[in-house]
């Protein structure tokens, strides 16, 4: 046996609260560690937290592939560990696993068959990269833009992007630009976001909201107009961006962020003003889930591991050390509090 600490739902927000630290509980327990047929043991090296969990924080999640987080229980989402001892063949000793269920733990007795071997070769050793953009985030980001968004080499597209300094859009960015728009334009939380899209990822411009008049800005910034806008955050600040979206645009609905802490259905109602615009305009707005392209996942994260490697694009992270710390994280993340993938360390 051996001790490791473990986080549990402490208490849950409600449907229309703001997550705090207390909502999350650290614990000590004692990890059975002789393994049946067919089980690992994993040290857990990083773990991810993500938006989509705030959904998991309430009694019903109002989306069927994912389940409510259990009061008192251990809980889970996207992790990347190393195996120390091994009943699976497929899984050996040493190797590097992930997988988008794993559990809030130091270590922990996991099914082989579970988990994703990985290729450390393909983030050069950075094995948190599993988490953000060699994972599911690139993925989303990329397969957003290439099934959703419409961008086309050589049409002098303009490409907004909602939450552009987060772990989605500062990839969405860079992929935008590579793929071939002419301008891209990021929309973000404070001026070091914005001097961080500009300087390190070749974006544009960028426009804080907090501070910025941003329809006055983006009539600036994007002189002909809106041709592609990948959308993480939606409420005021999407309505502001699709009056100026252009005919026959593109919007990417990625996630919505600004209503997580609201008791809304998911997408969230639009104004009518917005709906009529959208109408008028024929722009696209799909729903985008990311969990529906996994077939095209393989060769997608070998197109981001490359571009990674190559420095086309560029990856930015916030690390957060300690298991203790994974609520605080969340919270943090929540409000704005990342540059890039928010991670937490749990392990060398
Ligand atoms: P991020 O790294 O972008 O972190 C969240 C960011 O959201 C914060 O950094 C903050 O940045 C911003 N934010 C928080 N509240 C608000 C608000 N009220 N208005 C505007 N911005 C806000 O997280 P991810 O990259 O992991 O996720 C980004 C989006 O992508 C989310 O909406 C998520 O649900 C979605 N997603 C969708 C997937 C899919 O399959 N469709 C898969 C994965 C993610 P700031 O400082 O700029 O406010």
């Amino acid at each position: 046996t051996m001790q490791v600490h473990t986080v549990v739902l402490n208490s849950r927000p409600g449907t229309d609260g703001v997550p705090v630290p207390e909502n999350f509980r650290l614990e000590e327990k004692t990890l059975t560690t002789d393994l049946k047929d067919g089980e690992v043991l994993v040290r857990t090296l990083y773990l991810s937290v993500d938006p989509y969990m705030r959904c998991r924080m309430n009694e019903e999640t109002g989306a069927d592939y994912l389940k409510p987080w259990q009061l008192s229980e251990c809980l889970d989402g996207g992790g990347v560990g190393v195996v120390e001892s091994s009943r699976c063949t497929s899984c050996p000793e040493g190797c590097v696993v992930t997988s988008f269920n794993w559990p809030w733990q130091t270590h922990a007795v996991m099914k082989g068959g579970a988990l994703q071997k990985v290729d450390p070769q393909l983030v050069d050793g950075h094995l948190s990269y599993f988490l953000g953009a060699v994972g599911i985030t690139g993925l989303t980001a990329l397969l957003g833009v290439r099934e959703k968004g419409h961008v086309t080499k050589g049409a002098n597209q303009t490409m907004v992007v909602s939450g552009a300094a987060g772990a989605c859009g500062s990839i969405a960015g860079q992929i935008g630009r590579l793929d071939g728009c002419v301008r891209v334009v990021g929309i973000c939380g404070s001026d070091d976001k914005c001097r961080a899209l500009v300087e390190d990822l070749g974006f544009s411009a960028a426009i804080n909201y907090r501070q910025d008049d941003v329809c006055a800005r983006l009539k600036e910034c994007c002189p002909d107009g809106i041709d592609v806008y990948f959308d993480n955050v939606g409420g005021h600040i999407s309505e502001t961006v699709i009056a100026q979206m252009n005919k026959g645009s593109h919007v990417i609905l990625c996630g919505q962020i600004s209503q997580y802490n609201k008791d809304v259905p998911y997408p969230p109602p639009l104004s009518v003003e917005t709906q009529n615009a959208l109408q008028r305009n024929c722009i696209t707005r799909e729903r985008f889930l990311v969990l529906s392209y996994m077939h095209k996942a393989e060769a997608a994260l070998c197109e981001l591991s490359q571009w990674v490697k190559s420095g086309q694009i560029k990856v930015l992270e916030t690390v957060v050390n300690g298991i203790e710390n994974m609520g605080v994280a969340f919270c943090s993340m929540m409000k704005g509090g990342n540059v890039g993938k928010q991670i937490i360390k749990i392990s060398d």
